[in-house]
Protein backbone atom coordinates (compact mmCIF):
# COMPACT_ATOMS: atom_id res chain seq x y z
CA UNK A 1 0.00 0.00 0.00
CA UNK A 2 1.29 3.81 -0.86
CA UNK A 3 1.91 5.39 2.49
CA UNK A 4 1.60 9.02 2.67
CA UNK A 5 4.21 11.65 1.61
CA UNK A 6 7.40 12.17 3.54
CA UNK A 7 7.93 15.54 5.28
CA UNK A 8 11.83 17.21 4.80
CA UNK A 9 13.41 16.97 8.02
CA UNK A 10 16.41 18.94 8.95
CA UNK A 11 19.38 17.80 10.47
CA UNK A 12 20.33 18.46 13.74
CA UNK A 13 24.54 20.22 14.94
CA UNK A 14 24.34 17.65 17.81
CA UNK A 15 23.73 13.85 17.52
CA UNK A 16 20.94 13.08 20.62
CA UNK A 17 21.61 10.92 23.66
CA UNK A 18 20.26 7.03 23.44
CA UNK A 19 16.49 6.55 23.61
CA UNK A 20 14.98 4.97 26.71
CA UNK A 21 11.39 3.71 26.71
CA UNK A 22 8.71 2.19 28.57
CA UNK A 23 8.38 -1.35 28.20
CA UNK A 24 4.41 -2.85 29.36
CA UNK A 25 5.89 -6.13 29.73
CA UNK A 26 8.58 -5.50 32.41
CA UNK A 27 6.64 -2.17 33.51
CA UNK A 28 9.61 -0.56 33.68
CA UNK A 29 11.33 1.52 31.54
CA UNK A 30 14.12 -0.20 29.24
CA UNK A 31 17.31 1.80 27.09
CA UNK A 32 16.17 0.58 23.61
CA UNK A 33 19.72 -0.37 21.60
CA UNK A 34 18.94 -0.64 18.36
CA UNK A 35 21.58 -3.25 16.56
CA UNK A 36 22.05 -1.84 13.12
CA UNK A 37 18.17 -0.20 11.91
CA UNK A 38 16.04 0.52 14.42
CA UNK A 39 12.85 -1.79 13.65
CA UNK A 40 9.36 0.05 15.14
CA UNK A 41 5.69 -1.71 14.62
CA UNK A 42 2.94 0.60 15.62
CA UNK A 43 -0.28 -0.92 14.62
CA UNK A 44 -2.59 1.28 12.31
CA UNK A 45 -5.91 1.65 11.85
CA UNK A 46 -9.23 -0.12 10.96
CA UNK A 47 -10.40 2.57 8.62
CA UNK A 48 -13.91 2.84 8.68
CA UNK A 49 -13.97 6.23 11.20
CA UNK A 50 -10.75 7.69 9.97
CA UNK A 51 -8.84 9.78 12.25
CA UNK A 52 -10.06 10.65 15.78
CA UNK A 53 -7.85 12.65 18.07
CA UNK A 54 -7.01 8.74 19.78
CA UNK A 55 -5.53 8.21 17.22
CA UNK A 56 -3.51 11.13 15.93
CA UNK A 57 -2.08 10.88 19.71
CA UNK A 58 -0.98 7.75 19.44
CA UNK A 59 0.82 7.89 15.53
CA UNK A 60 2.08 11.86 16.73
CA UNK A 61 3.39 9.49 20.34
CA UNK A 62 5.65 7.12 18.45
CA UNK A 63 6.64 9.67 15.44
CA UNK A 64 8.84 11.12 18.51
CA UNK A 65 10.09 7.89 19.15
CA UNK A 66 11.10 8.02 15.57
CA UNK A 67 12.74 10.92 15.37
CA UNK A 68 14.60 10.27 18.70
CA UNK A 69 16.60 7.66 17.15
CA UNK A 70 17.01 9.09 14.15
CA UNK A 71 18.32 11.94 16.24
CA UNK A 72 20.64 9.61 18.10
CA UNK A 73 22.11 8.56 14.86
CA UNK A 74 20.06 5.15 13.83
CA UNK A 75 17.76 4.38 10.29
CA UNK A 76 15.04 3.38 11.81
CA UNK A 77 13.10 0.48 9.83
CA UNK A 78 9.22 1.73 10.12
CA UNK A 79 6.12 -0.44 9.11
CA UNK A 80 2.29 -0.01 9.85
CA UNK A 81 -0.41 -2.01 8.89
CA UNK A 82 -4.08 -1.12 7.46
CA UNK A 83 -7.10 -3.48 8.98
CA UNK A 84 -8.79 -2.65 5.52
CA UNK A 85 -10.55 -6.24 5.82
CA UNK A 86 -12.41 -7.03 9.55
CA UNK A 87 -15.68 -7.27 11.71
CA UNK A 88 -16.41 -3.81 12.44
CA UNK A 89 -15.31 -2.48 9.03
CA UNK A 90 -17.53 -5.02 7.29
CA UNK A 91 -20.43 -3.81 9.77
CA UNK A 92 -19.62 -0.05 9.20
CA UNK A 93 -19.93 -1.09 5.54
CA UNK A 94 -23.16 -2.75 5.42
CA UNK A 95 -24.80 0.00 7.97
CA UNK A 96 -23.95 3.67 5.37
CA UNK A 97 -24.82 1.34 2.37
CA UNK A 98 -21.23 1.73 0.72
CA UNK A 99 -18.94 -1.13 -0.56
CA UNK A 100 -16.31 -2.65 2.16
CA UNK A 101 -13.37 -1.57 -0.21
CA UNK A 102 -14.49 1.86 -1.19
CA UNK A 103 -14.98 2.53 2.62
CA UNK A 104 -11.57 1.16 3.45
CA UNK A 105 -9.81 3.14 -0.04
CA UNK A 106 -11.93 6.50 1.00
CA UNK A 107 -10.66 6.15 5.12
CA UNK A 108 -7.48 5.27 4.53
CA UNK A 109 -6.67 7.67 2.11
CA UNK A 110 -8.22 10.40 4.66
CA UNK A 111 -5.50 9.48 7.41
CA UNK A 112 -2.57 9.69 5.10
CA UNK A 113 -3.85 13.40 4.52
CA UNK A 114 -4.37 13.76 8.39
CA UNK A 115 -0.70 11.87 9.10
CA UNK A 116 0.73 14.20 6.47
CA UNK A 117 -0.89 17.12 7.69
CA UNK A 118 0.63 16.34 11.35
CA UNK A 119 4.08 16.19 10.19
CA UNK A 120 4.07 12.07 11.23
CA UNK A 121 7.18 10.84 9.34
CA UNK A 122 5.23 7.75 7.24
CA UNK A 123 6.24 4.34 7.39
CA UNK A 124 8.65 2.68 4.98
CA UNK A 125 6.27 -0.81 4.98
CA UNK A 126 2.84 0.64 4.69
CA UNK A 127 0.59 -3.03 4.26
CA UNK A 128 -3.06 -3.72 4.35
CA UNK A 129 -4.38 -7.02 5.16
CA UNK A 130 -6.18 -8.23 2.58
CA UNK A 131 -3.13 -7.64 0.47
CA UNK A 132 -0.80 -9.45 3.08
CA UNK A 133 -3.26 -12.57 2.80
CA UNK A 134 -0.06 -14.74 1.00
CA UNK A 135 1.98 -13.96 4.23
CA UNK A 136 -1.08 -14.77 7.08
CA UNK A 137 -1.46 -18.17 4.95
CA UNK A 138 2.24 -18.99 5.18
CA UNK A 139 2.11 -18.34 9.51
CA UNK A 140 -1.10 -20.58 9.68
CA UNK A 141 0.71 -23.07 7.74
CA UNK A 142 4.15 -22.76 9.81
CA UNK A 143 1.57 -22.63 13.26
CA UNK A 144 0.01 -26.04 11.90
CA UNK A 145 3.22 -27.59 11.60
CA UNK A 146 3.77 -26.64 15.31
CA UNK A 147 0.98 -28.12 16.44
CA UNK A 148 -1.19 -25.03 17.79
CA UNK A 149 -4.07 -24.39 15.38
CA UNK A 150 -7.45 -26.47 15.80
CA UNK A 151 -10.31 -26.12 13.67
CA UNK A 152 -14.04 -25.24 14.97
CA UNK A 153 -16.68 -26.13 12.58
CA UNK A 154 -14.33 -24.32 9.49
CA UNK A 155 -12.44 -21.52 11.29
CA UNK A 156 -9.29 -21.72 12.29
CA UNK A 157 -7.86 -20.92 15.83
CA UNK A 158 -4.35 -20.38 17.59
CA UNK A 159 -3.91 -22.35 20.94
CA UNK A 160 -2.54 -19.74 23.16
CA UNK A 161 -1.09 -22.42 25.29
CA UNK A 162 1.41 -23.32 23.18
CA UNK A 163 3.42 -20.45 23.43
CA UNK A 164 4.62 -20.73 27.15
CA UNK A 165 5.26 -17.02 27.63
CA UNK A 166 1.58 -16.30 26.84
CA UNK A 167 0.63 -13.35 29.26
CA UNK A 168 4.11 -12.00 29.18
CA UNK A 169 3.14 -8.63 27.76
CA UNK A 170 0.04 -7.34 29.38
CA UNK A 171 0.97 -9.10 32.57
CA UNK A 172 -2.76 -10.10 33.08
CA UNK A 173 -4.25 -12.71 35.04
CA UNK A 174 -6.25 -15.22 33.52
CA UNK A 175 -9.23 -13.89 35.19
CA UNK A 176 -8.38 -10.98 33.78
CA UNK A 177 -7.77 -12.11 30.33
CA UNK A 178 -11.63 -14.00 29.98
CA UNK A 179 -13.04 -10.60 31.39
CA UNK A 180 -11.59 -8.30 28.52
CA UNK A 181 -11.37 -11.09 25.52
CA UNK A 182 -14.90 -10.66 24.74
CA UNK A 183 -14.85 -6.58 25.07
CA UNK A 184 -12.08 -6.40 22.45
CA UNK A 185 -12.94 -8.14 20.19
CA UNK A 186 -12.56 -12.19 21.33
CA UNK A 187 -15.34 -15.10 21.64
CA UNK A 188 -14.18 -16.92 24.76
CA UNK A 189 -17.55 -19.06 24.94
CA UNK A 190 -17.20 -20.49 21.69
CA UNK A 191 -18.27 -23.77 22.11
CA UNK A 192 -15.57 -26.54 20.73
CA UNK A 193 -13.00 -23.94 21.80
CA UNK A 194 -9.84 -25.68 23.80
CA UNK A 195 -9.14 -22.83 25.83
CA UNK A 196 -11.82 -19.94 25.94
CA UNK A 197 -8.28 -17.49 25.17
CA UNK A 198 -7.63 -19.22 21.82
CA UNK A 199 -8.36 -16.68 18.78
CA UNK A 200 -9.39 -16.79 15.15
CA UNK A 201 -6.42 -17.17 12.40
CA UNK A 202 -8.65 -17.93 9.93
CA UNK A 203 -12.69 -16.99 9.31
CA UNK A 204 -14.44 -18.87 7.42
CA UNK A 205 -16.56 -17.59 4.55
CA UNK A 206 -19.91 -16.70 5.61
CA UNK A 207 -22.68 -15.65 3.52
CA UNK A 208 -22.10 -12.33 2.10
CA UNK A 209 -19.05 -11.49 3.54
CA UNK A 210 -15.47 -11.41 1.47
CA UNK A 211 -13.26 -14.40 1.04
CA UNK A 212 -9.87 -15.63 -0.06
CA UNK A 213 -9.20 -19.01 -1.43
CA UNK A 214 -6.51 -20.74 1.01
CA UNK A 215 -5.55 -24.62 1.78
CA UNK A 216 -7.78 -24.19 4.79
CA UNK A 217 -10.93 -23.23 2.53
CA UNK A 218 -12.07 -19.74 1.46
CA UNK A 219 -12.72 -17.53 4.23
CA UNK A 220 -10.30 -14.13 5.57
CA UNK A 221 -7.89 -13.73 8.25
CA UNK A 222 -8.01 -13.03 11.96
CA UNK A 223 -7.34 -9.73 12.86
CA UNK A 224 -3.83 -10.64 15.41
CA UNK A 225 -2.54 -13.12 12.71
CA UNK A 226 -2.39 -10.38 10.49
CA UNK A 227 -0.36 -8.03 12.23
CA UNK A 228 2.46 -11.12 13.41
CA UNK A 229 3.00 -11.78 9.61
CA UNK A 230 3.94 -8.34 8.51
CA UNK A 231 6.18 -7.72 11.29
CA UNK A 232 7.24 -11.07 11.13
CA UNK A 233 7.88 -10.38 7.14
CA UNK A 234 9.22 -6.89 7.17
CA UNK A 235 11.38 -6.59 10.55
CA UNK A 236 11.81 -10.44 11.67
CA UNK A 237 11.91 -11.51 15.43
CA UNK A 238 13.12 -9.74 18.34
CA UNK A 239 12.15 -6.08 16.74
CA UNK A 240 13.22 -3.73 18.98
CA UNK A 241 9.83 -2.11 19.61
CA UNK A 242 5.85 -3.29 18.81
CA UNK A 243 3.66 0.03 19.30
CA UNK A 244 0.11 1.40 19.75
CA UNK A 245 -2.90 2.51 21.86
CA UNK A 246 -3.34 0.82 25.46
CA UNK A 247 -6.51 -0.89 24.61
CA UNK A 248 -4.30 -3.04 22.31
CA UNK A 249 -2.03 -4.34 25.09
CA UNK A 250 -4.60 -7.31 25.52
CA UNK A 251 -5.35 -9.10 23.21
CA UNK A 252 -4.28 -8.01 20.50
CA UNK A 253 -0.22 -7.45 21.00
CA UNK A 254 -0.38 -10.56 23.75
CA UNK A 255 -1.67 -12.73 20.68
CA UNK A 256 0.77 -11.29 18.02
CA UNK A 257 3.49 -12.34 20.18
CA UNK A 258 2.04 -15.81 21.40
CA UNK A 259 1.55 -16.61 17.58
CA UNK A 260 5.31 -15.26 16.43
CA UNK A 261 6.37 -17.45 19.39
CA UNK A 262 5.20 -20.24 18.87
CA UNK A 263 6.07 -19.64 15.24
CA UNK A 264 9.48 -18.99 15.33
CA UNK A 265 10.51 -20.00 19.17
CA UNK A 266 13.59 -19.05 20.84
CA UNK A 267 13.30 -15.29 20.91
CA UNK A 268 10.73 -12.95 22.09
CA UNK A 269 8.13 -11.24 19.34
CA UNK A 270 9.70 -7.57 20.25
CA UNK A 271 11.92 -6.64 22.66
CA UNK A 272 9.75 -3.82 24.08
CA UNK A 273 6.37 -3.22 24.22
CA UNK A 274 5.15 0.68 24.38
CA UNK A 275 1.32 1.88 24.63
CA UNK A 276 0.37 5.40 24.53
CA UNK A 277 -2.67 6.54 26.80
CA UNK A 278 -6.77 6.43 25.56
CA UNK A 279 -7.81 10.09 25.03
CA UNK A 280 -11.35 11.08 26.86
CA UNK A 281 -13.67 13.66 25.28
CA UNK A 282 -17.00 14.38 26.86
CA UNK A 283 -15.83 12.40 30.02
CA UNK A 284 -15.87 9.27 28.18
CA UNK A 285 -13.01 7.33 26.40
CA UNK A 286 -13.06 8.21 22.89
CA UNK A 287 -14.44 5.66 21.00
CA UNK A 288 -16.34 4.64 17.78
CA UNK A 289 -19.08 2.92 19.84
CA UNK A 290 -19.62 5.81 22.03
CA UNK A 291 -19.77 8.40 19.02
CA UNK A 292 -18.05 10.54 21.14
CA UNK A 293 -15.02 11.32 18.12
CA UNK A 294 -13.02 14.34 17.47
CA UNK A 295 -12.17 13.96 13.96
CA UNK A 296 -8.20 15.37 12.52
CA UNK A 297 -10.11 16.22 9.56
CA UNK A 298 -12.67 18.33 10.73
CA UNK A 299 -10.72 20.40 12.60
CA UNK A 300 -8.42 20.83 9.07
CA UNK A 301 -11.58 21.52 7.56
CA UNK A 302 -12.07 24.64 9.65
CA UNK A 303 -8.58 26.15 9.13
CA UNK A 304 -7.09 25.00 12.12
CA UNK A 305 -3.30 25.01 11.86
CA UNK A 306 -2.71 21.52 12.24
CA UNK A 307 0.79 22.76 14.03
CA UNK A 308 -1.59 23.84 16.89
CA UNK A 309 -3.56 20.40 16.62
CA UNK A 310 0.23 18.40 17.22
CA UNK A 311 1.21 20.84 19.75
CA UNK A 312 -1.93 20.29 21.70
CA UNK A 313 -1.28 16.70 21.77
CA UNK A 314 2.21 17.13 22.67
CA UNK A 315 1.65 19.03 25.93
CA UNK A 316 0.16 15.80 27.40
CA UNK A 317 3.29 12.46 27.91
CA UNK A 318 1.98 10.17 25.30
CA UNK A 319 1.46 7.45 28.23
CA UNK A 320 -1.24 9.32 29.70
CA UNK A 321 -4.95 9.18 29.84
CA UNK A 322 -6.34 12.19 28.93
CA UNK A 323 -8.89 14.57 27.56
CA UNK A 324 -9.13 16.68 24.80
CA UNK A 325 -10.88 19.97 25.23
CA UNK A 326 -11.60 22.63 22.47
CA UNK A 327 -9.54 25.28 24.95
CA UNK A 328 -6.45 23.14 24.55
CA UNK A 329 -6.38 23.67 21.21
CA UNK A 330 -7.25 27.43 21.03
CA UNK A 331 -4.10 27.66 24.08
CA UNK A 332 -1.92 26.22 21.26
CA UNK A 333 -2.99 28.50 18.62
CA UNK A 334 -1.90 31.42 20.71
CA UNK A 335 1.28 29.54 22.12
CA UNK A 336 2.00 28.92 18.44
CA UNK A 337 1.62 32.36 17.72
CA UNK A 338 4.12 33.44 20.76
CA UNK A 339 6.96 31.07 19.44
CA UNK A 340 6.65 32.41 15.61
CA UNK A 341 7.20 35.65 16.79
CA UNK A 342 10.11 35.00 18.82
CA UNK A 343 11.45 32.94 15.81
CA UNK A 344 10.70 35.70 13.24
CA UNK A 345 13.23 38.12 15.40
CA UNK A 346 16.03 35.99 14.01
CA UNK A 347 18.19 36.15 17.49
CA UNK A 348 17.55 35.36 20.59
CA UNK A 349 18.43 33.57 23.92
CA UNK A 350 21.04 31.22 23.76
CA UNK A 351 19.74 27.66 21.85
CA UNK A 352 22.31 24.80 22.54
CA UNK A 353 21.01 24.58 25.94
CA UNK A 354 17.19 24.44 24.81
CA UNK A 355 18.81 21.46 21.91
CA UNK A 356 20.33 19.67 24.79
CA UNK A 357 17.02 20.01 26.79
CA UNK A 358 14.56 19.37 24.03
CA UNK A 359 16.64 16.15 23.14
CA UNK A 360 17.40 14.78 26.71
CA UNK A 361 13.24 15.14 27.53
CA UNK A 362 12.34 12.90 24.06
CA UNK A 363 15.01 10.09 24.87
CA UNK A 364 13.54 9.79 28.17
CA UNK A 365 10.64 8.10 27.37
CA UNK A 366 9.32 10.82 24.56
CA UNK A 367 8.72 13.31 27.00
CA UNK A 368 7.18 15.94 25.19
CA UNK A 369 5.57 18.37 27.76
CA UNK A 370 9.28 19.09 29.37
CA UNK A 371 10.37 19.37 25.73
CA UNK A 372 7.72 21.55 25.20
CA UNK A 373 8.33 23.75 28.56
CA UNK A 374 12.11 23.75 27.38
CA UNK A 375 10.86 26.00 24.26
CA UNK A 376 8.44 27.75 26.11
CA UNK A 377 10.87 28.91 28.47
CA UNK A 378 13.32 30.02 25.61
CA UNK A 379 10.83 31.84 24.05
CA UNK A 380 9.62 33.83 27.21
CA UNK A 381 13.53 34.73 27.87
CA UNK A 382 13.77 35.88 23.87
CA UNK A 383 10.91 37.86 23.68
CA UNK A 384 11.60 39.22 27.46
CA UNK A 385 8.54 38.89 28.81
CA UNK A 386 10.13 39.42 32.12
CA UNK A 387 11.13 42.70 30.80
CA UNK A 388 14.43 41.54 30.00
CA UNK A 389 14.91 40.09 26.46
CA UNK A 390 18.08 38.17 25.36
CA UNK A 391 18.87 38.62 22.29
CA UNK A 392 22.16 37.35 22.69
CA UNK A 393 22.83 34.42 20.01
CA UNK A 394 22.31 35.44 16.57
CA UNK A 395 21.73 32.06 15.06
CA UNK A 396 19.17 31.48 17.99
CA UNK A 397 15.87 31.26 15.40
CA UNK A 398 17.51 28.91 12.47
CA UNK A 399 18.80 26.42 15.40
CA UNK A 400 15.40 26.66 17.43
CA UNK A 401 13.56 26.10 13.85
CA UNK A 402 15.80 22.78 13.07
CA UNK A 403 15.10 21.84 16.39
CA UNK A 404 11.28 22.25 16.92
CA UNK A 405 10.94 20.26 12.87
CA UNK A 406 13.83 17.22 13.58
CA UNK A 407 12.70 16.67 17.05
CA UNK A 408 8.99 17.38 17.74
CA UNK A 409 7.58 17.46 14.24
CA UNK A 410 6.66 21.19 14.16
CA UNK A 411 7.32 23.38 11.18
CA UNK A 412 6.57 26.79 12.05
ZN1 LIG B 1 -1.64 -4.72 15.15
Amino acid sequence: MRPWSAPEVPALPVTGPAVSLHDTATRSLRPTAPQGAARLYVCGITPYDATHIGHAATYVGFDLLNRAWRNAGHHVTYVQNVTDVDDPLLERAEKVHVDWRELAERETELFRQDMAALRVLPPQHYIGAVESIPLVIALIERLQERGAVYSVEDDLYFSVTADDAFGGVSGLSREEMVRIFPERGGDPDRDGKKDPLDCVLWRAERPGEPAWDSPFGPGRPGWHIECTAIALEHLGMGFDVQAGGSDLVFPHHEMCAGEAQVARPGVSFARVYAHAGMVGFDGEKMSKSRGNLVFVSALRNSDVDPMAIRLALLRHHYRDDWEWTDDQLWDAVDTLADWRRALALGHGAAAAPVVDQVLAALADDLDAPTAVAAVQRWVETTLGTDGLADTSDHEAAATLRALLDAALGLAL
